[in-house]
Formats: C-alpha cells, sequence, structure tokens
C-alpha cells in the first residue's frame, strides 16, 4: 500500500514546519519523530500510524481541512501516475489510463474544491461550449443529449457523471494544489510540493506526472487597465469572477469584448437586462450553427446511441478540418461567405463592415460560435446592439468613447479573456535546473525536450479540446505499456537533429495567445516537435506511430545511477 521511500510526506503539517521543528537526522520519516515526541499536540499523525488505526478498525475516511481525501489510495504517498487537474482532460486521462494499465496506482490532484475545472469555475449567464459536444465529448462516451452547443451545467452533469460510472470521482484528492515538481534522475522519480487549502503542504511522490490542468490561470482573468476605472459608480465583473447575487433585472450592460464570452453573454443577459451593448475594438468572425445537430436528430433511435456518435464526430470532426483549410487556402472566399451569412441575418440595413469584418482573416483566431443565431436574433430585437470603438476613459456614469460617444451603464462586464498559465502555475526542476518552458521544444504538443517523463495536455485551438486531450492520453498509455514491457523507467525526448527550425507554438494573432508568447514553449519545423493541428493527422500519429522514433529516449534508473557513479 504505502511506499517505504524516503520522502513520506507530512500529512496535514507545512514541510517547513515539519523541518524546522523536527531535529535532523530524525526527518526521514515522520514516524520517528511521532515516536520520539517531537511532534507537537495537533499535528497530523504519520501515515504509519494512519495505517496501524486502519488495521485496528479505527480509521474509516481521512478528512483533513479543506482537502477532501476519498478513496482507495487515501494513504498512499508514492504513485505510478500522478495527474493533476480534474477537469475534462484530468478524468479523461484517469479513464484511459485504468482501462488500459489497471495494475498502475494513480491519484487526481485537484487545487479546487470541486471537478470539472472550467466548466465548473464559469459561472456567467449562458455559459456554454462553442464547440459541438460530439467533439468535446469523450471519444468513450456518448454525447446523448439534444442539444450539441451544451450549457454549462450539462457539461458539468457530463464530467461528473463519468467520474462515478468509472469510479474516478474516489481518485481525486480536492484542495490539494501542486505547487513545485522535482524530477531526480537518481531516483528516477518525481516528488511534488503539494498546498492544501488551509496552507499545509504535503510531498508526493510519482514514477510519472501527467498535468491536465488546462492553460490558463485560475486566480483571475486578464483584466487591461482603463482610466478612470475607480470613478465608476457601477458594478465591474469578469466573467471568471461572476458574483452568484448579480442581479441585472432591468439594468443597462456593456460587455467589452467580442470573443467567445462576449458572444455569449450578450444575448443570454437580454434575458433580464434593459439593454446590453457588446462593446468592441474590433469585430470577430461569428458564425451562427444550429443548436441542435440534425444528422444526430435523424440519427436517434435509427441506430445505436453510440454508433451515431461516432458518425456525428466525425461528421463534424471532417466539416471542421474541411472549414479550417478553406480558411487558410481561401481567406477572401471564406471571409465573403462568413460575412454574407452575418448580413443575411441581421438584414440588409445593418451595418455588417463595421461591426462584424475584422481586420483578421478567417482563423487567423478562433471563429466564433453561436446558436441558432441568438445574437443576431437580440440585435435584430433591439435588445442588445454592437459598438465598434475604443474606450478613452470611465466615467462615474459608464464609459466614454475614443469617438466621443458616451456609453451609460450599471454594469460593466470586462469579457477580457483569460490569463494562459502553462502547468497551472507549478514549478517545474529537472535534477536542481528550474525548467524555463518558452526555453523548451513542445514534443508531438504534449512533452517538452529534455523534461522526463512528463506529459502534459493541450487542447487544439482549431477544433475541440477533448479530440486532442484523448489522442494525448491514449499516447501516454501506449508509451508506458512500452516502457512496463521493456523495463524501461524514464522516457526523455531529446532534440537532437540540427535542422530543426523554432516556431511560436500557436500561429494565432489572438490578444491571449500574443500576451502568452513568453509564457508557451515553442514548436519545431518538422515532426515530432510539429503541431499539426490536425485531429486526422494526430490520429495516425498517435495511435500508430512507433514510440521508440529516435526522438524519445528511453532508460533505465540503474543505469543512470551507475552511469553517475
Ligand atoms: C468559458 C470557456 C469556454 C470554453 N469552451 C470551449 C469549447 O466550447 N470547446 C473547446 O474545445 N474548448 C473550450 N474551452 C477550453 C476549455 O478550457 C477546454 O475545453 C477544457 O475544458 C479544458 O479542460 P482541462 O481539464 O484540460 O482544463 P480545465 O478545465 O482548465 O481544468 C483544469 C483543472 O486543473 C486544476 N488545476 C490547475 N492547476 C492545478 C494545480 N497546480 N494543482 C492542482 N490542480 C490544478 C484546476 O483547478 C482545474 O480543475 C473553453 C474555455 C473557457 C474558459
Amino acid at each position: 500500500m504505502v511506499s517505504q521511500g524516503s520522502n513520506l510526506p507530512a500529512v496535514g503539517l507545512g514541510a517547513s514546519e515539519w523541518a524546522a521543528q523536527v531535529p535532523q537526522g530524525q526527518q526521514e520519516c515522520l514516524c520517528h519523530a511521532t515516536k520520539s515526541g517531537n511532534v507537537a499536540r495537533g499535528w497530523v499523525d504519520c501515515v504509519h500510524q494512519r495505517l496501524e488505526a486502519a488495521r485496528m478498525g479505527g480509521m474509516a475516511t481521512v478528512v483533513e481541512e479543506g482537502a477532501l481525501v476519498t478513496g482507495d489510495e487515501r494513504e498512499s504517498v508514492h504513485f505510478d501516475v500522478i495527474i493533476v487537474g480534474a477537469g475534462l482532460s484530468g478524468i479523461g486521462a484517469a479513464y484511459h489510463l485504468q482501462k488500459e494499465l489497471p495494475k498502475k496506482r494513480y491519484v487526481i490532484l485537484e487545487g479546487r474544491k470541486a471537478m470539472g475545472g472550467t466548466w465548473d469555475l464559469f459561472r456567467y449567464p449562458g455559459i456554454r461550449s462553442d464547440s459541438d459536444m460530439y467533439t468535446l465529448g469523450y471519444r468513450f462516451r456518448p454525447w446523448k443529449e439534444a442539444k450539441a452547443i451544451a450549457d454549462g451545467p450539462s457539461i458539468l452533469n457530463y464530467i461528473r457523471e463519468t467520474a462515478k460510472e468509472y469510479g474516478i470521482d474516489r481518485k481525486i484528492r480536492y484542495g490539494q494544489r501542486a505547487k513545485r515538481a522535482e524530477w531526480s534522475s537518481d531516483e528516477g522519480k518525481w516528488t511534488l510540493e503539494v498546498g492544501g487549502a488551509d496552507g499545509t503542504t504535503t510531498r508526493l511522490t510519482c514514477d510519472f506526472l501527467y498535468m491536465c490542468s488546462g492553460y490558463y490561470d485560475y486566480a483571475g482573468g486578464y483584466m487591461p487597465g482603463w482610466p478612470g476605472m475607480e470613478q465608476f459608480g457601477g458594478t465591474i465583473v469578469h466573467p471568471q469572477k461572476w458574483p452568484e447575487d448579480l442581479d441585472y433585472t432591468g439594468k443597462r450592460v456593456v460587455v467589452i469584448g467580442s470573443g467567445a464570452t462576449a458572444v455569449t453573454l450578450v444575448p443570454a443577459m437580454t434575458d433580464k437586462a434593459e439593454h446590453v451593448v457588446m462593446l468592441q475594438r474590433s469585430p470577430s468572425y461569428v458564425l451562427a450553427l444550429p443548436g441542435k445537430d440534425i444528422v444526430a436528430e435523424w440519427l436517434r433511435g435509427k441506430v445505436p446511441a453510440g454508433l451515431a456518435y461516432m458518425i456525428v464526430r466525425w461528421k463534424n470532426v471532417l466539416v471542421a478540418m474541411y472549414l479550417y483549410q478553406q480558411s487558410r487556402k481561401h481567406p477572401e472566399k471564406i471571409k465573403n461567405w462568413l460575412l454574407g451569412l452575418a448580413k443575411k441575418a441581421l438584414g440588409p440595413d445593418y451595418d455588417v463592415a463595421k461591426h462584424f469584418t475584422p481586420r483578421y482573416n478567417p482563423w487567423d483566431q478562433r471563429l466564433c460560435f453561436v446558436p441558432d443565431e441568438d445574437l443576431f436574433r437580440a440585435i435584430k430585437a433591439g435588445k442588445a446592439s454592437v459598438v465598434t470603438d475604443e474606450i478613452e476613459t470611465f466615467t462615474e456614469k459608464g464609459l466614454k468613447l475614443k469617438s466621443g460617444e458616451e456609453l451609460p451603464a450599471d454594469i460593466i462586464v470586462t469579457a477580457t479573456g483569460l490569463k494562459v498559465q502553462l502547468m497551472g502555475g507549478m514549478e517545474v526542476w529537472v535534477d536542481g535546473q528550474q525548467i524555463k518552458f518558452p526555453k523548451k521544444l513542445a514534443y508531438k504538443g504534449m512533452m517538452y525536450s529534455d523534461v522526463p517523463n512528463l506529459v502534459s495536455t493541450f487542447g487544439y485551438t482549431n477544433a475541440s479540446w477533448t479530440l486532442k486531450a484523448d489522442l494525448t492520453a491514449e499516447y501516454v498509455c501506449r508509451l508506458l505499456k512500452h516502457m512496463e514491457a521493456r523495463h524501461y523507467d524514464v522516457c526523455t525526448p531529446r532534440m537532437r537533429e540540427t535542422d530543426i527550425q523554432e516556431e511560436p507554438a500557436i500561429d494565432f494573432s489572438s490578444g491571449y495567445i500574443q500576451r502568452a508568447m513568453d509564457v508557451l514553449p515553442k514548436q519545431g519545423s518538422k515532426r515530432p516537435w510539429r503541431l499539426h493541428q490536425n485531429y486526422a493527422l494526430d490520429l495516425l500519429e498517435f495511435r500508430y506511430s512507433n514510440v521508440e522514433d529516435g526522438t524519445m529516449e528511453f532508460s533505465r534508473v540503474k543505469k543512470l545511477a551507475e552511469a553517475g557513479g
């Protein structure tokens, strides 16, 4: 059950506190400290004692303050795999891992007190996916609801039900934030410093670290500073921290932004607000899709649900790939088509050229999808409007724009985006050196040059996130099986080629990607360092290519130890 290794954690106890109070030489195991009377009253007992108590029938569940520890692995400190993050990716990763490698012992560390990640955090009105659930859903678990573009609570429910159905919910340790991970080549394992919600620090070790921590900072979204914000007499809200009790009934609302969040919020808030303005510096491409998938509706009841899901999933994958490729090859043609659809939806008198014609080509930034023309309908009904202008200053009563126009507002929503963050803010160290990810090349978009036994999930920018997350999980399982079969302990992508050019990881002009350039790793000009952003190509590569590709270096810890003398 419990690894008797050297790094037993101080469960529920700050590591520095423990180190300071337990005499040198007795810090190896907290048991020793306990037995020798060096642990102050009130400190949580050590893992060994708890096991002892459990054996004697005394310990059923261990619940630490701020950290609900459930399931079979609650006493463990060493794992084959640690997954960080219990969002869409983390739950999917766990499914693949326990299906393909049932003997591997794993745990999911989740920094928040709930699973679901994005779909639990964001609570603004109308929160929904902007890609279809047939591709945002897992390959292994059909999306059965009628809505193709689903609301946040339905997606959260889907994640929760998946976790429950496969017993993954019992593997999650909540309120446990991975703060630092250090790889030791001598030991061939990661040691994680994990912060509890109550301020305690614990240490866990694992052979393989699987990051599913998303791509943005959970602490807060991106908020540009505008002059005069402090004078504004109304309420300023960021969608990432939506106040539960915000009543916008009869209020004048201004939503700053033109991305996916803004186009969702604007029609949703027209249900109660007096009027909603979408204030944008420059427009985005907006494409209306049917809220329900016609093919999925037609197939319902005619073929088994699993088969229908696969058909619709592939149909949507191929349509999205076609649209993306056409946008790249014939940007003018696709641009005219998108603008034509907007004109048709908004009527001949609407100034589509001003409010819906971006300065960039389609798919230079993510397209904004709206279900059933809801944004266009709200504009046509006069409940919402679009203003394309720049903010000069906030005033007491609203906003003054550079054109001189004043926008009165009771509530201003800053739908200005996210702060991109890698590794969930966790520091990564390899043999005493801190890893600077912007200096690293991403291998298959999921591992990093010279960083052993670490995978991080990153979805597509031009298709549903889960398509890539699922493929990544399949690949991780292939990699681990390969290592197990050949008794390898370590896998490390090594950049050996000399003719690889470094390129930005994501070829997007969106503000949040541009702001993140000094955070993101680079991609290379050739395989396996090149990001395809193409599900079909990735599927072939992730599922069928040889894991021994000449770039991935495999080794055994013993060998390393010998080599190191
Ligand atoms: C409003 C919004 C709408 C979106 N809509 C779509 C869409 O329609 N289609 C699409 O493809 N993508 C969409 N995305 C992207 C979306 O984030 C992904 O689809 C998907 O939810 C990501 O899942 P994830 O599990 O990888 O990350 P997340 O959902 O971000 O979950 C990460 C989890 O890891 C935890 N975590 C992070 N750091 C740590 C740490 N250090 N220690 C412990 N736990 C940690 C977090 O608390 C969180 O629970 C949207 C994003 C947003 C913000």
